[in-house]
């Protein structure tokens, strides 16, 4: 039966990076809702323009078209998924457990401290490969390892937007958490990168072992 994970965490506690790995790991596919909203911004279609606005100003994208997306996406994962970014408030919660159930819920802890520092230094490449200039720097500066592109900081990565998305995460995350709390294995992600992907895999495995 197709394994459906969530990684929930604030924003730059690593949940992108780690939920790449795990996919890999596991052989399922890793889906994140916010790359493939800046997809579908970038393409500046009629919907991409809706969402862009909402982007930038740090806001949520509402939920008719987000659940919608996530379900699509989910369709075309039949071994299974890592949902990275979704589902963000309760409302999204519910619309995953009425239409796909979960398994698994990965949780990244990260202080507001340390997601402002790390955001600062967070660069990604037009395909959405993500680096960070002190704790994943690219081979050559400022270029794409992967695809040879030119890297950029996010748009929603500039100080309003980054107090406004972390105040999202506390008051429509954090109960996201607490909805799913017999189902959450929590990881302290302020660790090194293969440190957390470690940790998870050790827990996940814990969690087999425990059933
Ligand atoms: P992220 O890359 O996960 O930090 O997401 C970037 C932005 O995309 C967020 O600040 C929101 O504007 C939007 N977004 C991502 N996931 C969701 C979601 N599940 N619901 C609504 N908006 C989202």
């Amino acid at each position: 039966m197709a394994k459906h994970l969530l990684i929930l965490g604030p924003q730059a506690s690593g949940k992108g990076t780690q939920a790449s790995m795990l996919a890999q790991e596991l052989n399922i596919r890793h889906i994140g809702m916010g790359e493939r909203l800046r997809e579908e911004a970038a393409s500046g279609s009629r919907l991409g323009r809706v969402i862009k606005a909402h982007i930038d100003k740090g806001e949520l994208v509402p939920d008719e078209l987000t659940c919608k997306m996530i379900l699509r996406e989910i369709e075309r994962a039949p071994r299974g998924c890592i949902l990275d970014g979704f589902p963000r408030n309760i409302e999204q919660a519910e619309f995953l457990d009425k239409n796909v159930g979960v398994d698994t819920v990965i949780v990244l802890t990260l202080s507001d401290k340390t997601a402002i520092e790390r955001i600062g230094g967070r660069r990604e490449c037009p395909k959405g490969h993500d680096y960070h200039l002190k704790y994943n720097p690219p081979k050559r500066q400022g270029v794409c390892d992967i695809d040879g592109l030119p890297l950029q900081q996010r748009s929603d990565d500039i100080p309003a937007a980054i107090k406004k998305r972390l105040q999202l995460y506390h008051e429509q995350t954090e109960p996201v958490i607490e909805h799913y709390r017999s189902k959450v294995i929590t990881i302290d992600g302020e660790a090194p990168i293969p440190d957390v992907h470690l940790a998870i895999l050790k827990a996940l495995h814990h969690k087999k072992e425990r059933r």
